[in-house]
C-alpha cells in the first residue's frame, strides 16, 4: 500500500483570504510526523518534527504550539526517508533543486524532503497575522519580514510537488528553516548550504482534507491569476 502525503484546506484558499481552519493540530498529528502549513490568521510559518510543532512568528519568535488550536493550511507525511545523499558540501538553493530534479526527486510525485546541517547562509520571510476583513495574501506578503542568517546550524522541511498541484498546494520546492537551537526560522526563500545531507522519501498517495465552512464551498479556489497569485506570495 502507498503511503500518503495529508493536507488540510488548500494553497488556492489562503490566496481567496481564508485564513480560519478547523482542523487541529492534534488531528494534523494523527495523520504525520512531518510537514509544513500555517496558523489561523496566517500568524506565522509551521514546521512539524515528530510530535512537536513549532510556529516561526513574524516577530522572529518560535514557540511550540497547543495540540488543540486549529490551522487553515498544513500538509503531512510520516517520514521515513528512502534516499540519503551525506557529506553534500557549499551547495546553494538552485544547484540543490537542480541536482534533486535530475538524479533523486520523483518529478511528477510527491517527494518529501529533509536538509540538515550547516548553512553559511539561510534567507527567511514569515507572514505577520492578519485581522478580519482579512487582506488578500498577494497584499499580505509585501510586507511581510525578512531575515538573514549566518553561519547557522539547522533543518530544512518541506516537498517538492508537480506543477499540476499548482492551487491544490505549492509547485516545485517549498521549505521551512527550523535551527537547531529552536530560536529561528521561516518560510525559506534562499539558501547555501555549507556541510550537511538530505534524505527523501516520495509519496504516491494524496489524501486532501476539505474544510466544512461554508466560506470555503464559496470561495473562488481557481481564479485566472492563481499561478501568479502563487509565485508572488511562495517563491
Ligand atoms: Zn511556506
Amino acid at each position: 500500500m502507498n503511503k500518503t502525503f495529508y493536507q488540510t484546506s488548500m494553497m488556492s484558499a489562503l490566496i481567496a483570504g481564508l485564513y480560519q481552519g478547523d482542523f487541529t493540530i492534534g488531528q494534523l498529528l494523527e495523520h504525520g510526523d512531518f510537514g509544513i502549513g500555517t496558523f489561523n490568521d496566517l500568524d506565522g510559518e509551521m514546521v512539524v518534527i515528530g510530535d512537536e510543532v513549532y510556529q516561526l512568528t513574524s516577530k522572529g519568535e518560535v514557540h511550540l504550539v497547543d495540540h488543540s488550536i486549529t490551522t487553515p493550511f498544513a500538509s503531512v507525511v510520516k517520514f521515513e526517508p528512502t534516499i540519503v545523499k551525506e557529506e553534500l558540501t557549499d551547495l546553494n538553493r538552485k544547484a540543490f533543486e537542480a541536482m534533486l530534479d535530475q538524479q533523486y526527486a520523483a518529478n511528477n510525485a510527491i517527494n518529501a524532503i529533509r536538509l540538515t546541517g550547516e548553512f553559511s547562509y539561510v534567507k527567511t520571510r514569515t507572514v505577520p497575522a492578519q485581522q478580519r476583513p482579512y487582506p488578500p495574501m498577494v497584499e499580505v506578503v509585501k510586507h511581510q519580514p525578512i531575515r538573514e542568517m549566518e553561519h547557522i546550524s539547522g533543518v530544512m522541511i518541506g516537498f517538492k510537488l508537480p506543477d499540476y498541484m499548482t492551487g491544490i498546494n505549492v509547485p516545485g520546492y517549498h521549505f521551512h528553516f527550523l535551527s537547531d537551537d529552536r530560536k529561528h526560522g521561516g518560510h525559506v526563500s534562499d539558501f547555501i548550504l555549507s556541510q550537511g545531507k538530505f534524505e527523501l522519501e516520495v509519496f504516491k498517495d494524496f489524501h486532501l482534507r476539505m474544510p466544512a465552512s461554508h466560506e470555503f464551498d464559496q470561495a473562488d479556489l481557481h481564479p485566472d491569476d492563481l499561478k501568479a497569485a502563487i509565485h508572488v506570495t511562495e517563491s
